[in-house]
Formats: structure tokens, C-alpha cells, sequence
């Protein structure tokens, strides 16, 4: 093999390695409502074809390429088909696939505008658009992430920011050692992210104050105005240095916390209120289902993620924040060689200043490329059609001696039960195993209030009626050979 670049060979190589990806793309998706909703292949297989050493010298792209569609084939799940109900895990619209291409071919490092102005001006345009979308203040900021967990990063640094500011403490220039305590009140079924997210932040998962939650996993509006009333005030003020974290889809259930009551609480006590809504943002666009969202608006900051009820690809988060200066203070940064390289004009946008990642793919463009071919109602109708959907597969299921339905479904989330009260949690483990290895359709396990359910999550694009039923008579099936 010669390491001389050959000037002729070279465009027609890239035409066929691109050429091949994209015959097999086609064919993968082509195929995926069909396939099994998990595959048959076991690891080691994927470890024998993938495996080996790293090769000394290098090998033909094409010979790659095609190796790894052969991986890819063996061994994806089937999140971009119809009847695959695990985590929440929307698929991939056609035009957020055909955007994300493109932000690959184009390969810009979205950073800062001199980079690439024309990923920058489109974030600068969805960014707008999902204002107006979730119907939040004219000047929110926002950020595009990896996903919900950096946009709770994000919202929570710029609270932190703030609520020191205030207390006349500088976070950024001194961190926390010193600092007033911050505490976070969050209901005790929040994501595991907002944990996380404490703890990159320095402020520790002591910090959570766990608020109670009703029956179906919404904060409890009293449990909160009790916790707000409780703990020590801080050193330096009357103010005490607080955190609200609402959710809004709960990952169990779908349950919103009730935001307007929350949102009073927090005002009350000059509280920062930050709305985990990677699920149940999408859901202020529609006619039908905005109330379970009322007063989201006058929250200070909020997560959403793309690549969930949107059906955008990964790597498609949302931080919003209603106090851009707080926003900018806890993410902007400045370099000498950003300061140097401005693009001509003073009103750019550098997206840097607004996410904590520094070099990064252009993820806002299939955001907007999703939200261009939905438009508002498109994305309104989505949200609804998927929580018919989950309703649909409750009354199916609920209506079957020996199932139980556990959540109040609100959503797109449903939580099943089976088998009488001895055994229940061992035949909903064996059901689920069942209707895995049954492959119609494929959901996942949880415990809820410390018993095992089933968890049908239900928010993709290509979704049917029909579908909801043939996964539903598999799940019975699986119940009724169960002894059910
Ligand atoms: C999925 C999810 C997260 C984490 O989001 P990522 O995009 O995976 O980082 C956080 N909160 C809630 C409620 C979620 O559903």
C-alpha cells in the first residue's frame, strides 16, 4: 500500500466510502420496523468481528466502513423503528437524520462564529425558535448540549452563579470553599442527573433537600413549603441560598410537578427554580397538553433534550436560562485567539459562550432541521399522538385480569404490573424478559415505590395505532404463557 496521496484517487474514495455508508444507512433504516426490537447477536460476536489488535498499518476505508455496517446491522437495537419503548428514546425524523449528515460533511467546529458562521447563525435561529416553542421570555438564552444532564449543569452553574453573586460572593473567581451554603430542594424522584450535576458543580449531593412526592411522582406542593420553611439561613443575609429543582416527565411515570405552585413557593423565598424538562418541555407545544405545564415560563432556567420526544439524533441537549447575564457568567470564556479571530460584525453570537463544551459539532442544526419540517403544530401533534399512544397501550393492558397499570398516565410513560400480590415482582421481571426475547416490541424494567414494573415509554415519530397493538398483544402473550 503506498502512503502517497494519489490526487485522482482521493474524490473518488471519499464518493465511495460515503456511497457505501450511505446504501447502508438506508438499508439499516429501511429494515429497522421489521428487525427484532433488540437483537439476537451476543457480544462476543460484535468482540470477533470488531476485535483483534490495532491494526500496525492502516486499511481501506471502504473495507472499514463496511465492516462497521456489518456491526451496526448485527447488533443495534431498533430505536429509530416503531416499537422500540425502552428508556425514552426517541428516533431519528428524517430530516434531523438528513441535518445531521450534513453537519458531518460539513464538519464545523461550532465553537465560535469565525469557525463557522453558517452553523452559528442556524443555532442562533433555533435557539429563537424554541424560545417561542416552549413560550418562555423573549430574551432567554440558550445553550445546545450534550444532552439534559450538561443543560442541568448548565442551568444549576448559572444559578449558583447568581444566588452567590447576590450574597456578594464572587463563585467563578473564588468557588465554593467559603462560600455560603447552597441548598437544593428537589423532589425525591428526580433524574439521578440532578445528583450528578451537584457534583461536578462542587455543591454536593449533601446539599439535596428531598421533597416528598404524591402517588403518581409529582412534587407535593406542601412538602415543599415545608422544606422551604425548614434549614438554617446563611451567614451573610436574611436571604436563604436556595435551589428549587421541578421536573417536568417524570422518567417513570411522565408526572410534571406542579410548576405555577412551585414557581410561587420559590418567588416567595427568592429562590432560583430550575425545570428539569428533558421529556415534558416538548409538551408546551401542544393545544391539548400545555396546562400540565402552567407557569413554566416564570421559572429562571430549564433543560430539554432534542434527541428525545423531538426524534432529533444524540447530542441534541437544551439549557435555556431567563437571566442570560448569569448564564454567560458561569459558561462564557475568553481566549486571546477567540478575541482576534472576530468575524466581521459586533453582534455575533459565539455559541461557546452559552454550553461548557469547547470544540463541538454543529447539534443545533438538526434541532432546527426537526422543528423546520414539524413546525409548531407538527411538534404539538407529535407530543399528543405518542400520549394516545400510551394510553391506548394502558386500556389495552389495564383491561386484563392480573395487570395493573401504576401510574396515572399523564404522558408518554406507562408502568405495568403482573401476576397476583405474592409473585408479582418475579412474573413482571419474566413477562419482560419474554416480550425482549419475543422482539415485536422492546421495554425495559424499573421499580416503582420498590416494586417491579414494566416501562413502556412511548415518543417516536413513526409510531402507529397498529404498532401500540401488535406490541401489546405480545406483551400479552408473554403474560398469558406465564400462567397469566
Ligand atoms: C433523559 C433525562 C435526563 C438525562 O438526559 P440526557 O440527555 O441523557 O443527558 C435528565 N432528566 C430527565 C427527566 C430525563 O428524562
Amino acid at each position: 500500500m503506498s502512503d502517497q496521496l494519489d490526487e485522482d484517487e482521493q474524490p473518488d474514495q471519499l464518493e465511495q466510502v460515503l456511497g457505501a455508508a450511505h446504501r447502508h444507512a438506508l438499508s439499516f433504516r429501511s429494515g429497522v420496523g421489521e428487525r427484532p426490537a433488540y437483537p439476537a447477536v451476543i457480544s462476543e460476536e460484535l468482540r470477533r468481528i470488531a476485535g483483534g489488535s490495532l491494526p500496525e498499518t492502516g486499511e481501506d476505508p471502504l473495507l472499514v466502513v463496511e465492516r462497521l455496517a456489518t456491526l451496526g446491522q448485527l447488533g443495534s437495537v431498533g430505536s429509530t423503528g416503531p416499537r422500540y419503548f425502552g428508556y425514552v428514546i426517541g428516533g431519528t425524523s428524517p430530516a434531523a437524520a438528513g441535518a445531521d449528515w450534513l453537519v458531518t460533511a460539513w464538519d464545523q467546529n461550532a465553537a465560535v462564529q469565525s469557525s463557522g458562521p453558517a452553523v452559528s447563525v442556524i443555532e442562533e435561529v433555533c435557539a429563537r425558535w424554541l424560545v417561542d416553542l416552549f413560550g418562555l421570555p423573549g430574551d432567554t438564552s440558550v445553550g445546545f448540549t450534550t444532552g439534559a444532564q450538561m443543560s442541568t449543569f448548565t442551568g444549576l452553574a448559572a444559578a449558583r452563579h447568581h444566588l452567590l453573586a447576590r450574597a456578594g460572593w464572587d463563585v467563578e473567581r473564588k468557588g465554593l470553599s467559603g462560600a455560603p451554603a447552597i441548598r437544593v430542594l428537589a423532589g425525591d424522584e428526580r433524574h439521578a442527573s440532578v445528583d450528578r450535576a451537584l457534583r461536578f458543580l462542587g455543591i454536593g449531593t449533601e446539599a439535596l433537600v428531598p421533597v416528598a412526592c404524591d402517588a403518581n411522582g409529582a412534587m407535593r406542593v406542601d412538602a415543599l413549603a415545608q422544606a422551604l420553611n425548614g434549614g438554617a439561613l446563611d451567614d451573610g443575609s436574611r436571604r436563604r441560598v436556595t435551589i428549587v429543582c421541578a421536573q417536568a416527565g417524570n422518567i417513570n411515570t411522565g408526572a410534571v410537578d406542579p410548576i405555577t405552585e412551585v414557581c410561587d413557593l420559590a418567588e416567595s423565598r427568592d429562590a432560583w427554580v430550575h425545570v428539569d424538562g428533558a421529556i415534558g418541555m416538548w409538551a408546551t407545544a401542544s393545544e391539548r397538553h400545555r396546562h400540565l405545564l402552567e407557569g413554566v415560563e416564570r421559572a429562571d432556567s430549564w433543560s430539554a433534550d432534542g434527541h428525545k420526544w423531538l426524534n432529533a439524533p444524540y447530542d441534541c441537549g437544551v439549557a435555556l436560562c431567563a437571566h442570560p447575564d448569569d448564564h454567560a457568567a458561569a459558561m462564557s470564556v475568553t481566549a486571546s485567539y477567540i478575541a482576534v479571530s472576530h468575524h466581521r460584525g459586533s453582534d455575533r453570537r459565539d455559541q461557546i459562550n452559552w454550553n461548557p463544551e469547547w470544540s463541538r459539532r454543529a447539534r443545533s442544526v438538526p434541532v432546527y432541521a426537526a422543528l423546520a419540517a414539524l413546525g409548531r403544530r407538527g411538534v404539538g401533534e407529535l407530543v399528543d399522538r405518542n400520549i394516545t399512544h400510551a394510553r391506548h397501550m394502558a386500556e389495552r393492558l389495564a383491561g386484563e385480569a392480573g395487570i395493573e397499570v401504576l401510574n396515572d398516565v399523564v404522558l408518554n410513560q406507562v408502568l405495568v404490573r403482573f401476576g397476583g400480590a405474592e409473585e408479582a415482582d418475579q412474573v413482571t421481571t419474566d413477562v419482560i424478559h419474554r416480550v425482549q426475547e419475543d422482539g415485536v416490541c422492546w421495554v425495559g424494567g424499573t421499580r416503582w415505590r420498590g416494586r417491579a414494573a414494566m416501562r413502556v415509554s412511548i415518543c417516536g415519530h413513526n409510531t402507529t395505532t397498529e404498532d401500540i397493538d401488535r406490541s401489546a398483544e405480545s406483551i400479552l402473550t408473554a403474560f398469558a404463557k406465564l400462567g397469566g
